[in-house]
């Protein structure tokens, strides 16, 4: 068996060269810098091509029915001093969502490095039935896919909701559904504020009625 290994290798190039230096040996000496650096080159010119970034071109595409809500949610973000412009959002109705999801977005990475995208159940009317539930809907998702904002379970000391965030709740600042009593008893729109607030900056304070 013919092996071949390191050190024999190396004591025989040790050898040849201690008892006779020749020009083949220099050649091999001056000449190999030069290589390694070219193959240095074209190893990090590959690894550049390889990757190299396509530059990210964010979409904005709204449904005409949720545009009025997408600018309302940029004028309360500039209400509360934040600037805040939407410019990478598809917003569209889908068909093919599942009757027990009224809308979803697809990522609350951070803005601008993925596209970002809500869709809204169109066929499941009973997500929202008053504009203020359309408005939450739509909100909480924005929530997500702009805000970065994850989902909140958490309540308020008189049991309410502690934010829009909620999972699965349209109501928190809408109208009843169905009165049972007085009426005025269960408007909740005047709880808007306070959910809008919490949804721009979660260390909003507990409201006076959830105490
Ligand atoms: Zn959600």
């Amino acid at each position: 068996m013919h092996k071949i290994c390191g050190p024999n290798k190396l004591n025989s190039r040790s050898q040849h060269s201690a008892e006779s230096p020749n020009f083949t040996t220099m050649k091999d000496i001056e000449t190999r810098p030069p290589i390694i650096l070219l193959m240095i080159l074209v190893f990090t010119w590959m690894t550049l091509q390889c990757t190299k970034e396509e530059p990210f071109l964010p979409v904005l595409d709204i449904h005409p029915d949720f545009q009025p809500l997408v600018d309302l949610f940029e004028e309360e973000a500039s209400k509360r001093g934040i600037n805040l412009t939407v410019d990478n959002l598809i917003l569209q109705y889908d068909t093919s969502l599942t009757q027990f999801i009224c809308a979803e977005c697809n990522s609350s990475e951070s803005v601008n490095r993925v596209q970002k995208q809500i869709l809204v159940n169109p066929n499941n009317r009973i997500c929202w039935q008053y504009s203020q539930e359309l408005e939450a809907l739509i909100f909480h998702e924005l929530g997500h896919c702009i805000l970065r904002r994850s989902h909140l379970s958490d309540t308020l000391p008189n049991g309410d909701p502690k934010s829009l965030m909620i999972v699965g709740d349209v109501t928190v600042y809408a109208p009843c559904r169905y009165v049972f009593g007085q009426a005025e008893d269960c408007n909740n729109v005047f709880k808007r504020s306070y959910y809008i607030d919490e949804l721009f900056d979660s260390k909003t304070p507990i409201p006076d009625w959830a105490k």
